[in-house]
């Protein structure tokens, strides 16, 4: 095979499908996206890009061609609070300090801004080809390569291999490992976008504040280059947990409030400072929120859950792969890391598919396990109460920045 004959098929235009369009079409691959929906986008809230994510778009060039820094938020410092009293815990240290440790900047950004900078950044690639209204119902492995079929019997598609990029609720998961439904946390994610002017001014510092209390928490963090406030409350609820499937996933949540969410039939004990902010979004033009039931897998514990020799020509990546909490903001950050280290696979194994797939599940399920853990494992600490809240605390008092830096996520995989 010469590189003009390597043509990959990618289920999937979310972040982790365009990133991997980005990255197979920078080295030379036919790359053509199947995306069910009708629309190219994303959602409407933040994300935050810490230095091992922006790195990646950096080294893609899309710091400077594509306006990433115009579109981006720098936040100077992330503020561990306890809600209960609004106290500052602990400040770990942002901006240059972040650049200067891991080469690239800590930010926060509208998910819909850096969806459309992909887009943008792909569409201007020669060889790539979006099909919209494409949604991947059958996948077979033929002799060669693979064979793919879309709602729309008149489509379907000829390429060496697949990768599917299909999120949480992902099609080409069951084709590859198996049937395993996502997992309902027993979380919900509250959401909402406050403009600015609405934000009241003990918020209005250029920093990722993270509230902490029993059964919660809140994370607050300017996007848009300072538009608005990004807010997502994180609940325990009493209810049932929503009966996992993909329609429960997301909802409006028009004229209802995290601040009604009861626990053990008490409502959250929070400062009225905190109170405050998260009533304004209810406010007039605050925008209301929208409740998310968060769903996760068990951590991956092989390089199975990216890559299965029975289907040699067939990869998974993102969410499709291994789905988080998002406790640790790395859900996003691991599709970019996924799709930099598929196209290093397939470019140092050149003609060899299967084993560039090998290759790229062997390097990657072991840190993706990791900070699917990781990830876990902060929504505890996070919701602490009695006694392990108390200790949680004096800790970050004590040895706050050491505890909340981890430079063995922030410097980025060290391929
Ligand atoms: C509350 C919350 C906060 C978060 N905060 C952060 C953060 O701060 N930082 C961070 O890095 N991550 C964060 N994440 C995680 C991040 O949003 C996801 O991990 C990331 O968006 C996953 O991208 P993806 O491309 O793998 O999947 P998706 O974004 O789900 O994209 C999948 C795409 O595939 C398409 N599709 C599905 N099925 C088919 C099919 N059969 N055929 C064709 N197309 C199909 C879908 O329409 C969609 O376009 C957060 C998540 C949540 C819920």
């Amino acid at each position: 095979m010469n590189q003009k004959q390597c043509h990959i098929l990618i289920a999937g235009a979310g972040i982790g499908g365009l990133a991997l369009a980005l990255a197979l079409s920078r080295i030379g691959v036919y790359v053509e996206v199947l995306e069910q929906s009708h629309t190219l986008g994303e959602g409407g809230a933040g994300l935050q890009l810490s230095p091992n994510a922006y790195g990646i778009l950096k080294d893609w060039g899309l710091d400077d061609k594509y306006d990433l820094t115009l579109s981006a938020n720098f936040p100077v410092a992330i503020q561990a609070r306890d809600a209960a009293t609004n106290d500052v815990l602990s400040e770990l240290q942002l901006g240059a300090r972040a650049v200067n440790l891991y080469g690239a900047h800590y930010a926060t950004m509208h998910r819909a801004d850096l969806h459309k900078l992909l887009l943008n950044a792909v569409r201007k690639q020669p060889k790539l080809n979006i099909h919209r209204n494409a949604k991947v119902e059958r996948a077979q492995d033929t002799a060669t390569g693979v064979k793919v079929s879309t709602e729309r019997d008149d489509l379907t598609y000829e390429a060496d291999a697949l990768v599917g990029c299909d999120g949480l609720w992902s099609f080409m998961r069951e084709h590859v490992v198996g049937t395993d439904a996502p997992i309902a946390t027993g979380h919900v994610a509250w959401r909402a976008l406050l403009p600015f002017s609405m934000v009241p001014n003990d918020f209005r510092q250029d920093c990722v504040h993270a509230w902490m209390a029993p059964h919660m928490h809140i994370v607050a963090y300017p996007v848009r280059r300072g538009e608005f406030l990004n807010i997502v409350v994180v609940t325990e609820d009493d209810q049932p947990a929503d009966t996992p499937s993909r329609q429960s996933w997301s909802r409006d949540a028009t004229g209802l409030s995290p601040l009604d969410v009861k626990n053990n039939c008490q409502t959250f004990a929070l400062n009225k400072k905190v109170i405050e902010l998260l009533k304004t979004v209810n406010i007039g033009n605050g925008g209301g929120w929208t409740r998310w039931t968060l769903f996760d897998r068990a951590p991956i514990s092989s390089s199975l859950d990216m890559y299965n020799p029975q289907h040699p020509r067939f990869a998974l990546l993102g969410d499709a792969a291994h789905p988080m909490r998002p406790y640790l903001a790395q859900g996003a950050a691991m599709a970019l890391e996924d799709a930099q280290a598929l196209a290093l696979a397939v470019q140092e194994n050149w003609g060899d598919l299967p084993k560039a797939f090998q290759t790229y599940a062997n390097r990657r399920w072991q840190r993706v396990a990791k900070v699917q853990v990781q990830s876990r494992r902060n929504g505890e600490i996070y919701h602490m109460q009695g006694m392990m809240r108390m200790a949680r605390n004096v800790a970050l008092r004590l040895a706050g920045p050491k505890l909340m830096e981890m430079p063995w996520l922030y410097q980025g995989p060290r391929i």
